[in-house]
């Protein structure tokens, strides 16, 4: 009989209920014993939906308050220097300080880092490793959690992140932190020892790293990890996900380890390596439910194709999805705005346990109804979606088919553009600009919320946006900022906002995802071919650019942000998908020309987040997302100043896209670094203007005028003057007026200053 179990459940409750507790509990409306009990009821709730849809083997340690690997460090007391010395009131108020930050008397707790999981939108904390912090066994939950589910009467399976991912993914101050391998698995062992004590059989032991290209030496620690862990009295099972394993096989099967998981959704190529080398009386766990995409499953397929692994493994064969659902949200129930069809396409963590259950049901000959249902609802959706009228525009389809290499380039090079440019919009030396957003004030939530819940009429919410570009067009004249932004007072969310006025794209009513601690983000559901009825944002860009003379920039999301930050359909190549939402934007930026817009910004966050997690991937990637975003930009006349927006600090290895990008002005997030990040654009000769941010707007402190004049020294001897622009790091939405007036007051004091003295 195939065994059927699950890596991890979302944490974050079928109604956001562990978010809404735990800000409650920050507030101070909720006591710690009341967090605890609103845990508690989300991992029974969690447990009895896996057991109702048939899961054998519960996973137990997936639910964290915050962050799993924030959860393991502060177990293995992994406590950054600047924490240990406060006392804290409780294990959780720590965790939640190690997570947030803190001050107490005088002094500044920073919060630890925060950074993607792999190529996910979920952020971990990244753990600290300090040499004079020995690991010790701490406050574990896990062994309180496995008391909990006990109580189930169901076989259990701990959930724990692997040593060598825990040191692989955190920050450590000395060279080498293999060396301290043996003193950490001193300590999982103790846990572990802790765990089988309970009478918990199984643990699984992520180690994700496995995906990724590693060193030699980390690939070699693998054996000595598990030749270690093999001796405790527990069974492992090493799990793998987000890709294939990149160690050699005949390896892979030298490690003593009870069994072994595969990510057969995203590498299905792993099945016949298994066949080969992995033994068949030892576990093989075969991940074949897509835990990281939110489409039906084609059951049928995945059946059959899972014939000779049960053939070969028999009572050894696992089935679970192909990594943990946190990455996708609870369930399709309550949505109620999609239509049916479109909702019979979906399944979200709970039906894909059904999805898993029914496969492994039909392969061991014991269908019930319930699978017969799922299988007939799987083979109904297959064969009806390919032929779905709303899948395939032709329209769409042709005009990719019709485009030509002159269609992905400016007509003219940046050159002979930017003396054009200079002319028509009468910039200043060191001209000054924003990167879009303004304040997102309590007011304009709420007149958002208002509208949403049909308390406002579209009039009055028109009336009212109107009045906030009025107001921060006027506040910009008087800073004497020389590219003005609109504000975005009309955007929730930079993909959001875009979702519902594009064809193809849907947008769900609970589909949450937990994006870090209690943040939650709803990505878009892309489902069919993408296309633009209608102009999206030149009202506003339009009505902000009549109320002034100076240039005011449109504001789009590129190509590769909206489809990083959304569910992607899964039957067309994604770079496909890139192309069609550029022609969208193409559209766009043509009418804003056309309505009198002479400076486009197309923001690209997410550009190097979207890189492959194996290197020799990259340049496939990064090629496809470079012509994307010049077929959104492309088409405007020489003298239309194209932007782009990134706000991350690592340019160096892909410089040389970054450039082929050929926007006329790139805004980059530089500040932290001191500037250091213009290194690549200096090394690599960058060709294009620059705007290095010079202050942090992550932060409320009002930046420092001597602070920005000498950033802007720096950047001038590495990149010509009269290439530079001068801006924040990123968006201003999440700051209040006060400070957001101030800073940019002392930026365009430092930039007139600068162009006083002809600093260039
Ligand atoms: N234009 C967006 C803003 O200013 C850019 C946000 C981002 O880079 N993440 O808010
Ligand atoms: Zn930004």
């Amino acid at each position: 009989m195939t065994q059927i179990h699950n890596l991890g459940y979302p944490r974050i409750g079928g109604d956001r209920e562990l978010k809404k507790a735990i800000e409650q509990y920050w507030k101070g409306h909720l006591s710690e014993a009341q967090l605890q009990e609103v845990g508690r009821a989300i991992r029974l709730e969690n447990w009895k939906t896996q057991i109702d849809a048939g899961i054998e083997r519960l996973p137990v340690g997936d639910f964290a308050w915050y962050d799993p690997m924030l959860q393991l460090a502060q177990s293995f007391n992994v406590i950054p220097k600047r924490h240990r010395s406060h006392q804290q009131a409780s294990p959780l108020a720590q965790l939640f300080e190690l997570a947030r930050g803190a001050s107490h008397c005088c002094a500044n707790q920073a919060a630890m880092e925060m950074t993607k999981w792999f190529d996910t939108n979920y952020h971990y904390l990244v753990p600290e490793f300090e040499a004079d912090q020995p690991f010790s066994l701490g406050d574990s939950p896990l062994l309180a959690q496995i008391d909990e589910a006990k109580a189930l009467g169901k076989p259990l399976k701990a959930v724990l992140t692997g040593p060598l991912t825990f040191l692989y993914l955190g920050r450590n101050d000395s060279d080498n932190i293999l060396h301290r391998l043996d003193e950490l698995l001193d300590v999982y062992a103790q846990l572990l020892n802790a765990v089988a004590d309970k009478g918990v059989e199984w643990v699984q032991i992520d180690e994700p790293i496995l995906a990724l290209e590693l060193p030699l030496e980390w690939q070699q620690a693998f054996s000595h990890v598990y030749t270690r862990l093999a001796t405790l009295p527990i069974k492992v099972l090493l799990t793998s996900y987000f890709g294939a394993i990149t160690v050699d096989w005949p390896t892979i099967a030298s490690w003593p380890v009870a069994g072994l998981h595969l990510d057969l959704v995203r590498a299905p190529e792993q099945l016949e390596q298994a066949l080969r080398y992995w033994p068949s009386d030892k576990v093989l766990s075969l991940g074949v439910i897509d835990g990281r995409n939110i489409w039906r499953s084609d059951l049928k397929a995945t059946i059959n194709a899972l014939e000779t692994a049960q053939q070969n493994w028999q009572q050894q064969l696992w089935l679970a999805p192909s990594c943990s659902l946190v990455h996708v949200p609870v369930s399709t129930e309550r949505e109620q705005l999609l239509d049916e069809e479109l909702l019979s396409w979906l399944s979200f963590a709970k039906q894909k346990l059904s999805e898993l259950v029914c496969v492994a049901h039909y392969l061991d000959g014991k269908a019930d109804e319930r699978d017969s249902h799922w299988l007939a609802q799987s083979q109904q959706v297959v064969a009806t979606r390919q032929q779905s009228l709303r899948i395939t525009d032709h329209g769409v389809r042709d005009r990719v088919m019709q485009l030509t290499e002159d269609d992905f380039h400016r007509a003219t090079a940046y050159v002979e553009r930017a003396k054009l440019q200079r002319e028509a919009l009468n910039l200043p030396r060191w001209p000054t600009t924003t990167i879009g957003s303004f304040p997102q004030t309590a007011d304009i939530r709420q007149h958002r919320a208002a509208f949403k819940a049909g308390r406002i009429t579209p009039a009055e919410y028109d009336d009212f946006i109107a009045a906030q570009i009025d107001d921060v067009i006027a506040r910009q004249e008087a800073l004497g900022l020389d590219v003005l932004v609109h504000g975005e007072p009309e955007r929730n969310d930079m993909v959001e906002y875009f979702a519902p006025l594009l064809q193809g794209v849907a947008q769900t009513q609970f589909g949450w995802v937990q994006s870090y601690g209690t943040r939650c983000v709803k990505p878009p559901v892309i489902f069919g071919d993408v296309s633009r009825p209608k102009p999206m944002t030149v009202r506003w860009s339009a009505y902000a650019q009549s109320k002034s003379a100076k240039p005011v920039k449109g504001m789009l999301t590129g190509p590769q942000t909206i489809l990083n930050w959304s569910f992607v359909r899964s039957d067309l190549p994604r770079a496909d998908v890139a192309d069609q939402i550029a022609l969208a934007l193409r559209d766009e930026v043509s009418d804003l020309e056309r309505a009198g817009i002479n400076v486009i910004q197309i923001d690209e966050p997410a550009l190097r987040e979207g890189l492959p997690l194996q290197r020799h991937q990259w340049s496939a990637y990064l090629e496809r997302a470079v012509r994307a975003f010049r077929l959104s930009a492309s088409a405007v006349k020489d003298s239309t100043q194209i932007h782009t927006h990134m706000c991350y600090s690592e340019f160096n290895d892909i410089i040389a896209s970054i450039a082929k990008m050929d926007a006329d002005v790139i805004t980059i997030e530089t500040s932290r670094s001191a500037m250091k990040l213009l290194d690549a654009f200096e090394a690599f000769d960058y060709p294009n203007e620059i705007g290095p941010g010079v202050y942090d707007i992550h932060s409320p402190v009002v930046p420092d005028a001597t602070w920005i004049e000498k950033l802007l020294r720096l950047a001038a001897e590495k990149i010509p003057a009269e290439r530079l622009w001068v801006n924040p790091d990123c968006g201003l939405k999440t700051r209040d007026w006060p400070e957001t007036e101030a800073s940019i007051k002392v930026m365009v004091d430092v930039a007139r200053k600068l162009r006083q003295q002809g600093n260039h």
